[in-house]
């Protein structure tokens, strides 16, 4: 009796957990194009298509490979349009009875899977380091649930970057040395670009066809959709992005989209690559000497660190986490989030740059986008929808703790021991927006300041009962009280005034 091999959009890998368990003599892989996934938030069309050709491709090598594949495209008539309902017409199709499949990396679909009227068996997904339990040991009795622990942790458990039980180098953690602001003429290669082959077009067509009015440019279209190209996407990053990824991970530039970033994580989620391969490839660069220590641990702590952790946190959270609301913010996303039209130049940049290429890097998503949102009061299920709808490597299990823990603070400091929030003056250190802008960055108050500047305040004014007494906060608010009366005042009106202007939907 044979049974269903369910692969989803984001397991693409032939060490995935379900396959490993089924029998590639009696057993049937199924995967499925399914409206209920493709249209739950308005994904950007670039992900769509990337997601789609992928599991086309996936699939094809998994029938070279000896598997029976039942694979069913978004337009297939006979589409059931979810995951449940294409098991159920598989099932009834095959005659099997059951279905081996992995854990799928958000809650919805996790209960949709314990719900299916055919009995699941949902295996843990071992593509990840720290399985839930390990994380639940960690976190069991801690007080508070720094990453900085947790990174130690896997270095020790992986032996990455380790002299016996010491880090290499000395220190565990050289962030100190990247913070660096990029200099004008820095150059950067940016991602390796892939032109579509015959399966990529066939996508192309049905996304523009049928999620052509979602945010987001589909052309052109340049993702490796494939586990060759995304090696290759990785060994260029190593070689041309690498070296400068520690020194300038933080900073911005009008009309740089990547800078020294890899723009791997697109691959890594969806199963083309493994934190494995990347994390051996990085190091062995750096023992190599091509590429200092600053990059070399600073990469190696987002994956096994950042990554892990955040994983960690949304499985121990459990399915209410994106709709917490610690700051009970409640204000509706302003409209430029879907077309990148205001007079602030950070935001527009970032905006228009998501729109284009379904890719920001972290420092735009946090201190731009985030930051605008968490200052100006945003519905943080709202930011979740947007965040999880525009990124192409965005998946709840890693959006959602980004979006609702380090960036909105709405799980009341899970993630962060305290916001992520700032005024214009480390947009302008960081970035070279401020220099094209409508806003002045060095005025606070009036029509003409930068809007971060007296939000920032007024954040730090309104939640003064919550943030106040926190030690990381304390000279911050020190500094506010020691304005004067007047000043407080004006800061507070500008406040008002531009959140008036934002609820009222005038152009700001
Ligand atoms: C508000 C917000 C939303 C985010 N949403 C997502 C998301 O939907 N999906 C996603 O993968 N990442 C998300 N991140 C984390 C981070 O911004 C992206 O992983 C990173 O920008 C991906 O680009 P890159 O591959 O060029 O990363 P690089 O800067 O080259 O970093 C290397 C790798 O480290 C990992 N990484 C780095 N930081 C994090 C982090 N905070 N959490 C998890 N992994 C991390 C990624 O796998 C990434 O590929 C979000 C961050 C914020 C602040
Ligand atoms: S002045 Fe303010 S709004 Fe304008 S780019 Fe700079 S930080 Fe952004």
């Amino acid at each position: 009796m044979s049974r269903l091999v369910l692969i989803l959009g984001d397991q693409l890998s032939d060490r995935i957990a379900a396959l490993r368990e089924a029998d590639r003599e009696s057993d049937v892989v199924m995967m499925a194009e399914v409206a209920s996934e493709a249209e739950y938030v308005p994904h950007h069309p670039k992900k769509i298509a990337f997601v789609f050709a992928a599991m086309r491709k996936f699939a094809a090598a998994l029938e070279s490979a000896g598997w029976r594949v039942l694979y069913t495209k978004l337009d297939d008539p006979d589409n059931a349009g979810s995951i449940p309902g294409e098991i159920l017409r598989r099932a009834e199709e095959t005659g099997a009875k059951e279905v081996l499949a992995t854990e799928p990396g958000e809650w919805r679909l996790i209960s949709a899977l314990e719900d299916c009227p055919l009995p699941v068996h949902m295996f843990p997904d071992d593509r990840f380091l720290c399985s839930h339990e390990e994380f639940e040991d960690w976190a069991e009795g801690r007080k508070d649930l720094r990453m900085e622990w947790f990174y130690r942790e896997m270095r020790r458990k992986t032996g990455l970057m380790m002299e016996g039980d010491k880090p290499a180098g000395g220190k565990w953690n050289y962030d100190h040395d990247n913070r660096k602001a990029a200099p004008k003429d820095a150059e950067f290669s940016g991602p390796m670009r892939f032109t579509p082959d015959e399966t990529v077009e066939a996508v192309l067509a049905l996304v523009e066809d049928r999620f052509g009015v979602n945010f987001g440019t589909l052309r052109p279209f340049w993702f490796a959709t494939d586990q060759g190209e995304a090696r290759r996407a990785l060994a260029h990053f190593i070689k041309t992005g690498l070296p400068g990824f520690g020194d300038y991970q933080d900073a911005m530039l009008a009309g740089e989209h990547f800078l020294a970033h890899s723009v791997l994580s697109i691959y890594l989620n969806a199963g083309l690559l493994c934190w494995e391969d990347i994390c051996a490839a990085v190091v062995d660069a750096w023992e190599e000497g091509d590429v200092p220590i600053n990059a070399a641990e600073g990469y190696i702590r987002q994956v096994i660190g950042w990554r892990e952790y955040m994983r960690g946190i949304y499985f121990r959270e459990g399915p209410d986490y994106t709709t917490r609301n610690a700051l009970e913010h409640k204000r509706t996303r302003p409209g430029f989030y879907w077309t990148g039209e205001t007079k602030m130049a950070c935001l527009s940049a970032a905006i228009t740059q998501t729109r284009d290429e379904a890719y920001a890097h972290h420092i735009q998503r946090l201190m731009v986008t985030g930051n605008f949102t968490l200052l100006t009061g945003i519905d943080p299920h709202d930011v979740h929808e947007w965040y999880l709808a525009v990124y192409a490597d965005a998946y709840e299990w890693v959006e959602a703790p980004n979006v609702i823990g380090m960036s909105q603070y709405a799980d009341g400091g899970i993630v962060g021991s305290k916001p992520y929030v700032s005024g214009g003056g480390y947009l302008k250190r960081m970035s070279d927006y401020c220099k094209g802008c409508a806003y002045d960055v060095g005025e606070k108050t009036g029509d003409h300041a930068c809007p971060y500047n007296y939000l920032y305040w007024n954040f730090l004014h309104q939640h003064r009962d919550r943030f106040g007494k926190n030690p990381r906060m304390a000279q911050m608010y020190r500094t506010w009280m020691k304005m004067s009366d007047d000043k407080r005042e004006a800061t507070l009106a500008s406040a008002e005034a531009f959140l008036s202007r934002l609820e009222a939907g005038e152009d700001v």
